[in-house]
């Protein structure tokens, strides 16, 4: 979609740092990280926010994420996803995406994601 932040990420207009890719889904760094690992996960099909994700569209990104965790992270410490959705959530960027936070103790609730 024209005008939209992470679609120009996977078509490779704005410069990201992939850490993952498969036909449908990609995950890249940050910019800002709030956790030793801080990566999103996003759908290449857009949507704005998850409530207009299709439920398979949502699987695909998780079959992403837990495809990558157990080949890349010490899982067994454990990870949080997150998805911020609409104003009230915080959500800044309006491409559906999924944060995933790791590699040390994370907060409870205070990550300001
Ligand atoms: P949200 O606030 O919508 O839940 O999350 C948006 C996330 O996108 C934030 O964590 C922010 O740091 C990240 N972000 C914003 N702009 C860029 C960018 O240009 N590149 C990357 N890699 N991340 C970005
Ligand atoms: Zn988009």
């Amino acid at each position: 979609m024209k005008d939209c932040l992470f679609c120009k990420i996977f078509s490779g207009d704005i410069p990201a740092s992939k850490i993952y890719e498969s036909e449908k889904v990609i995950g890249f760094k940050d910019l800002y990280p709030q956790a030793k690992i801080h990566h999103l996960f996003i759908h290449k099909n857009h949507s704005s926010s998850v409530q207009e994700m299709k439920p398979s569209e949502v699987a695909e990104i998780f079959s992403a994420i837990h495809e990558w965790s157990l080949k890349e992270m010490n899982i067994k410490n454990g990870f949080r996803i997150v998805t911020n959705s609409g104003l009230d959530a915080g959500q800044s960027v309006f491409h559906t995406h999924f944060h995933l936070l790791g590699g040390e103790q994370l907060g409870r609730f205070g990550t300001g994601l």
